[in-house]
């Protein structure tokens, strides 16, 4: 099976395919797979490994040029591509699959409902506009989820949330959509699972960030769990220590990236979470492992090893 497209839906369905016996090839064009500004690069490349591992075989840099029919399958040409600069060029290759699974792009649908006749204006990507209360354009008119576009995470716990504070701010409510601690997760083998801001979006929005992280090889229960790839990383305010972000990659990442979701939610800081106790031996340990690397508390790690 091809697999185009390496974001979550496409590397989750990559796993789960090669898990069932296929053999997959998972194309990506941008270079690396999770390609979202949101996710540390690390995480991404710990992914890779473990796909890799698992079978499936990751190319990266390239995009899909053309495909034609073959008895049993389809035939693509894949060739360098041209959304980034490209270090050492991928050669253009072919390769052979069965099936072809594209799982790239995804865009509202907002053609054809008489939307704009309406008063409801869209951006120019096609999604709907909105204010932060979520009304439009059109007076008493309110939006949520995937329709508002690509600006917003495409998630279906976002859209859930949304459409509460839709629906109270339609009968006179505030509400705001806390949309800077929204935890996504890839349920492939490793999870990923992140929230918050990356180092990089820390950067961008000119805040000194500094990243503390905690291997869960290191927590006696991965051990015992035998799951050893992954770790926990916070991404806190350099001065105050104040959460901006965090990332799990890991056996059920999708579980633990609710502990860092909720501190950033409370506006914690590493000291916050360090000061919390966890249950041992557990592997949620590793945010506080990761925490007291990031205040300077580090029990069981010098801090050299979990600050950069
Ligand atoms: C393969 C895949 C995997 C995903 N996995 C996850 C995941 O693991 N976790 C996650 O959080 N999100 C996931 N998502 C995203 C998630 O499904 C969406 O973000 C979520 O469904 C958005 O909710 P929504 O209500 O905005 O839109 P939708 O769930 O798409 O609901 C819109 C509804 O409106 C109906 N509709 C459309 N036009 C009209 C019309 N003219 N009149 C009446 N009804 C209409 C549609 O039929 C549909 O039922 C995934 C998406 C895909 C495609």
């Amino acid at each position: 099976v091809a697999v185009v497209g390496g974001g979550a839906v496409g590397c989750e369905l990559a796993w789960l395919l090669q898990t069932l016996g296929s053999r997959v090839t998972l194309v990506e064009a941008l270079e690396r797979l999770l390609p979202l500004p949101g996710l540390d690069p690390e995480c991404s490349r710990l992914l890779q490994r473990e796909l890799k591992k698992a079978g499936v075989k990751v190319l990266t840099g390239m995009v899909v040029a053309g495909w034609e029919r073959r008895a049993g399958g389809a035939r693509l040409s894949l060739e360098a591509s041209p959304f980034i600069e490209h270090r050492r060029p991928p050669k253009p290759r072919e390769i052979e699959a069965e099936r072809i699974l594209v799982a790239a792009g995804r865009r509202p649908r907002t053609q054809g409902l008489g939307l704009e006749e309406a008063g409801v204006e869209l951006d120019g990507r096609g999604g709907v506009k909105v204010d932060h209360s979520l009304a439009t354009t059109a007076s008493g008119v309110y939006a949520v989820g995937d329709v508002l576009g690509p600006s917003r995470p495409m998630l279906a716990h976002l859209a859930g949330r949304e459409g509460l504070a839709a629906a109270a701010n339609a009968l006179g409510g505030a509400e705001r959509v806390p949309y800077s601690a929204v935890p996504a997760v890839a349920f492939t083998a490793p999870q990923v699972a992140w929230v918050g801001l990356s180092p990089a979006q820390a950067e961008d929005q000119g805040l000194e960030a500094a990243v503390a992280s905690c291997d869960l090889r290191s927590m006696g229960k991965a051990q015992a769990l035998g799951e050893l790839a992954g770790f926990c990383r916070l991404v806190c305010a350099a001065d105050t220590g104040r959460l901006l972000g965090a990332s799990a990659v890991g056996h059920a990442a999708g579980e633990l990236i609710h502990e860092a979701a909720l501190a950033l939610t409370l506006g914690a800081t590493a000291a916050d979470v360090a000061r919390a106790i966890h249950a041992h031996p557990t592997l949620s340990e590793a945010w506080a492992e990761a925490a007291e690397a990031a205040a300077g508390l580090a029990v069981h790690q010098p801090p050299s090893r979990g600050l950069r």
